[in-house]
């Protein structure tokens, strides 16, 4: 069986002109020069034996920042909730997420292929569900009845249009999991955007969490990298997934350094990407047929039936021009912000999809 490419062939075409705005995704920023030099300077040892100073250093930062007792650098995020599973449930277990959410849709069957867990949808919109609902999913502990273990959620709700999720709403459905005796994990791909959008300090946030994570890779703009924060036994346990999925790093630091410089220089200024999302989605907004979601966040989503094209047909012919998105449904697009657009492109991108909407 062959895997589609997650481009669509036109967008790979050799004779393709280089890229002038790339809002295909957050996860395509580049290390800065800063980042380079800080990770040319990062001091390292060997993390398999716990003593590379720069992942220790990021560790620390990040149990503090999201006040948890421990942390472990992982290389992606899909290692963090994957491993999170796997700490958390056992074979025959049942998780709660949002239907749409990244642990269903986009890591491969994970939990089934790696923990034999099933993760049961739930329904709501913008990514989010209110307590109501998870009550609803919960089951009477019966014999035949699949042990639930386990409630996940994403901040930002990615598929949900990069929504943010109201602090009292999360707690009000992280306490339902609790007394109902599940656990708690959060995928934090773009926990910063949320906590910058909320004005919301992260380790308030994160409160209720048992376990969350933290993307480095998206629009902080490292290279690779996240970090997984829980309790000490958690973390503990988390390391031994690590260590048998291969998981564990040597000199992993000079990766850690970048992730650190971001943590220094990269957060506050997300509020850039939201402004600038929000002027995308406006100047969107204009364009005839098109019909945008509001962003919350760094993601732009808009449908484009009303302009006779399909998401893929508007993604072809604006790549002509240089310019990137994503799709993510017959007429679904998506255009997401990050420290590689700026203003100047913003506009471009809008005069772009303009153009080829109306010709
Ligand atoms: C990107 C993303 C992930 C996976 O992170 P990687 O570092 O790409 O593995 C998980 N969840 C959400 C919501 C994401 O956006």
């Amino acid at each position: 069986m062959a895997y589609s490419s997650i481009y669509a062939p036109a967008r790979m075409d050799p004779a393709l002109p280089p890229l002038r705005v790339n809002l295909y995704s957050d996860t395509q920023t580049k290390p800065s020069p800063g980042m380079k030099e800080a990770m040319m300077a990062a001091e390292v040892g060997d993390e398999q034996h716990g003593d590379d100073p720069a992942i220790l250093e990021l560790c620390d930062r990040m149990a503090a920042l999201l006040d948890k007792e421990a942390a472990v650098f992982l290389p992606s995020g899909t290692m963090c909730n994957q491993i999170a599973i796997l700490t958390h449930c056992r074979a025959g277990d049942e998780i709660l997420a949002h239907e749409l959410s990244h642990i269903i849709a986009n890591e491969g069957g994970g939990p089934g292929a790696l923990t034999g867990a099933v993760v049961l949808g739930l329904r709501g919109e913008r990514g989010q569900f209110d307590p109501e609902t998870v009550r609803a999913a919960l089951r009477e502990p019966r014999r035949n009845a699949p042990p639930q273990t386990l409630l996940e959620v994403e901040q930002t709700a990615n598929s949900g249009g990069g929504s943010v999720w109201p602090l009292d709403k999360l707690n009000a459905i992280m306490d339902t999991a609790h007394e109902a005796g599940m656990r708690t994990h959060m995928d934090g791909a773009r926990l910063m955007n949320a906590v910058v959008a909320a004005g919301v300090p992260a380790h308030e946030m994160v409160a209720k969490c048992d376990s969350v994570w933290l993307d480095f890779t998206k629009g902080l703009g490292a290279p690779l990298g996240a970090v997984l924060c829980g309790s000490a036994r958690f973390i503990d346990e988390a390391w031994q997934w690590k260590q048998r999925l291969g998981g564990s790093l040597r000199q992993g630091g000079i990766c850690a350094a970048a992730c650190t410089y971001a943590l220094d220089h990269n957060v506050d200024r997300l509020a850039e990407d939201h402004a600038n999302a929000r002027f995308l989605a406006q100047g969107l907004a204009q364009v005839a047929g098109l019909m945008v979601e509001e962003p919350e966040t760094n993601l732009v989503f808009f449908d484009t039936r009303g302009a006779g094209v399909t998401a893929d047909e508007l993604a072809d012919r604006i790549r002509w021009d240089g310019v990137q998105v994503s799709t993510v449904g017959k007429y679904r697009v998506r255009a997401c912000t990050h420290l590689d657009v700026d203003r100047a492109g913003v506009e471009l991108a809008i005069q772009v999809i303009r153009e080829k909407i109306s010709r």
